[in-house]
């Protein structure tokens, strides 16, 4: 299992900003916070016994406001509930004005915290302002220094690119500076304007203007090239990491694991059930305290899971397994979706290669609206009766073929050493699709988002 905690506080509300998070106020509210979380986490201790985790992941909100010895005792509370695996991951979001103390960063890296994930968004100053972000350029960059000097060896960075006035150069000048720091991953999202966000409205009424379509094209594309041609492995839409540097986390809930989420606000997908926390603090203190929380979760329908099946995989790298497909819904994929699958293949979006279905970069670009097609068929065939052995595609049958032989997929661009998690975060990236599709995906979890 993955444990998502959600860490609800930030030094103030960024710009953009749509997630769950309360600018950092009395240390009461913290203390309330924290206490409460502790015995949420027993709570879940006593419900499901020792069960075996594998990644633990803090996001918000910005984790590393709080102080490390109060992350220490979260995690020895983690420890008492559940069966952390040796070796798991422990991640943690942070932003840079928080990282400044070598002593609380060394403490953090001795309670256990073995990956951090900086939100340093990009190194513009006027940018980072118009974003409402409360760091600047050159605090960022001696943020990773010091973190690589207390010791982390496991560094991603969080950018955003398609931002209001930016440019393509300004982009890849950017993307070069960060490279030249080497870290072990990088998150790059196309910038989301989020409804009723101030960013979204000064778009919305003109006065900033996002860059064109095309150079935002151009900044994912181009982007992601730079990247790879530096070493970083393009393992799903918004995610590149150096070999071996793959977020875990991340990648379980892609993969489909199950995810416990603690914290307001946060989602759980266990055993088929979902379910979120409340956002409202009160209300979230009062379902732990009364032993509530997480009692009125729903069953995902077949539906949805086929549908998260499509949408997760297939962000993906690796891709969606059509074997997978068949388990879950008893029908073939690339019959229901036989002429779309022809249509991408012959566009240069999709390709099929040991019964696994990836899309291309080109196709990672479009995604929404591939995904949003994608939808729209399998919420009609899903009312259909199920179908009998399909009649493979040309390259498709060989790819089958390929896949039962072996046991195994690869996808072309292989990803390797990776466990078989959710930013996450929500994410449907590209902001020169987001312009022009409107998918109905499922709701998105929040474990495993990187953002702050
Ligand atoms: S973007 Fe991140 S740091 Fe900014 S307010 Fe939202 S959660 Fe906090």
């Amino acid at each position: 299992m993955l444990l998502y905690i959600h860490v609800p506080f930030c030094r103030r509300k960024c710009r953009y900003c749509a997630f769950h998070s309360l600018e950092m106020g009395a240390a009461t509210a913290v203390r309330d916070y924290v206490e409460t979380l502790l015995r949420e986490l027993a709570l879940w201790g006593d419900r499901m016994g020792a069960v075996p985790v594998t990644s633990v992941f803090f996001g918000g909100g910005t984790p590393s406001l709080l102080p490390a010895r109060t992350i220490g005792t979260i995690l020895d509370r983690v420890a008492k509930a559940f069966a952390v695996q040796p070796g798991a991951e422990i991640s943690m979001e942070a932003n840079p004005e928080s990282l400044t103390r070598p002593s609380e960063l060394r403490t953090l890296l001795k309670v256990g915290v073995n990956r951090l994930s900086m939100g340093v968004q990009c190194l513009d100053d006027a940018m980072l302002h118009t974003l409402g972000r409360p760091h600047r350029a050159r605090e960022a960059l001696d943020a990773f220094r010091a973190v690589r000097a207390a010791g982390f060896q496991n560094v991603g960075m969080d950018l955003i690119w398609g931002l209001p006035g930016q440019t393509l150069r300004q982009w890849m000048q950017q993307l070069k500076e960060v490279v030249r720091l080497r870290p072990d991953h990088l998150s790059c999202y196309g910038l989301t304007l989020e409804p009723g966000t101030p960013l979204e409205d000064d778009c919305a009424t003109g006065r900033l203007d996002l860059p064109p379509e095309r150079a935002q094209a151009a900044m994912f594309m181009d982007g992601a090239e730079l990247l790879e041609t530096e070493g970083y492995i393009h393992y799903e839409i918004s995610n590149f990491a150096r070999m071996g540097f793959q977020c875990r986390h991340n990648l379980g809930y892609w993969e489909g694991e199950d995810y416990l989420g603690l914290g307001p606000s946060a989602a759980s997908t266990l055993g088929g059930l979902r379910w979120n926390n409340p956002e409202d603090h009160a209300v979230w203190t009062r379902q732990v305290d009364e032993g509530r929380v997480g009692t009125e979760a729903e069953r995902l329908t077949p539906q949805t899971r086929v549908l998260e099946l499509i949408m997760l995989r297939l962000r993906t790298a690796r891709g969606l397994r059509v074997k997978a497909y068949r388990e879950l819904t008893g029908r073939d994929f690339l019959r229901d979706h036989q002429r779309l699958v022809h249509l991408l293949h012959r566009e240069g979006l999709l390709r099929i290669r040991d019964g696994y279905l990836r899309l291309t970069r080109s196709g990672m670009l479009v995604s929404n609206s591939i995904l949003e097609r994608l939808f729209e068929d399998t919420e009609t065939l899903m009312a259909l009766p199920v179908e009998t052995p399909a009649t493979p595609l040309p390259d498709a049958g060989k790819a089958a073929a390929s896949n039962a032989a072996s046991g195994a997929g690869q996808s072309a661009q292989g990803v390797a050493g990776q466990p078989a998690r959710p930013d996450a975060e929500r994410d449907a990236p590209t902001g020169a699709d987001a312009a022009a599709a409107s998918p109905s995906p499922p709701p998105a979890p929040s474990a495993g988002r990187s953002h702050g």
